[in-house]
């Protein structure tokens, strides 16, 4: 299946992702994950980036598209992904669009996971991040076992550059202006699947299943 998971910041596409790629074993391809790889490897790419995203702006176009044209080509996308984070503005969808086509493919499905913005905020002020992993904890709603430390790997927990209150806010008026376009035009092209994000990530889970008709086991 070739999906696309839409939200907002905060809305956990990240950990919907990651349980679709376990039912349907399928890769989760993520531009913010491979973005921070960029940046942690110090490539020329990765510094570009950096600036963008440590303000809360969306990295250009042509940076984004370029990693994901790359990704998408590779054999263990044959079979069909996961995009989380990606497309992010109506510009990369079109590219996306153009890109599957290429090659005869075509999306299944855009998930879009609706949660109040008051509710975005309390999730992302607080947020943790594994450096090493990537594995993320909540202070309040998933802390890790030891204060601090990953549960993964042990490494010491940070609090990422974007998650910061003020590129939080930002993150959010970036979502607003560029991506919920994105709600129409895959509307438009009957692929756009609403799914509340209100609940537990397990009952969201279950919601995202139904939506894509994959049967409960
Ligand atoms: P979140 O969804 O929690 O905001 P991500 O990890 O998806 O975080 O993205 C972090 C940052 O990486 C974004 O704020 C943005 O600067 C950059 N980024 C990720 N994906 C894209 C994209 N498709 N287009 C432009 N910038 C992106
Ligand atoms: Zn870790």
């Amino acid at each position: 299946m070739k999906l696309i998971m839409l939200g907002p910041p905060g809305a956990g596409k990240g950990t919907q992702a990651q349980m679709l790629v376990e039912r349907l074993r399928i890769p989760q391809v993520s531009t913010g994950d491979l973005l921070r790889a960029a940046v942690r490897e110090g490539t020329e790419l990765g510094r570009q980036a950096k600036s963008f995203m440590d303000q809360g702006r969306l990295v250009p176009d042509e940076v984004v598209i370029g990693m994901i044209r790359e990704r998408l080509a590779r054999p263990d996308c044959q079979g069909g992904f996961v995009l989380d984070g990606f497309p992010r503005a109506v510009a990369q969808a079109q590219a996306l669009d153009r890109m599957l086509a290429e090659t005869g493919r075509r999306l299944d499905a855009v998930l879009s996971i609706e949660v109040p913005e008051g509710e975005l905020l309390r999730r992302l002020t607080g947020r943790l991040s594994c450096p090493a992993c990537g594995a993320m904890f909540h202070k309040d709603s998933k802390p890790p076992r030891k204060s601090g430390l990953c549960d993964n790997c042990g490494s010491r927990l940070i609090t990422r550059d974007d998650d910061r209150e003020e590129t939080i806010r930002k993150r959010l008026s970036v979502y607003a202006e560029q991506t919920e376009p994105l709600k129409p035009y895959y509307r438009n092209q009957g692929l756009l699947k609403p799914i509340s994000g209100s609940g537990t990530p397990v009952e969201i889970g279950r919601a995202i299943r139904e939506a894509l008709g994959i049967k409960d086991v």
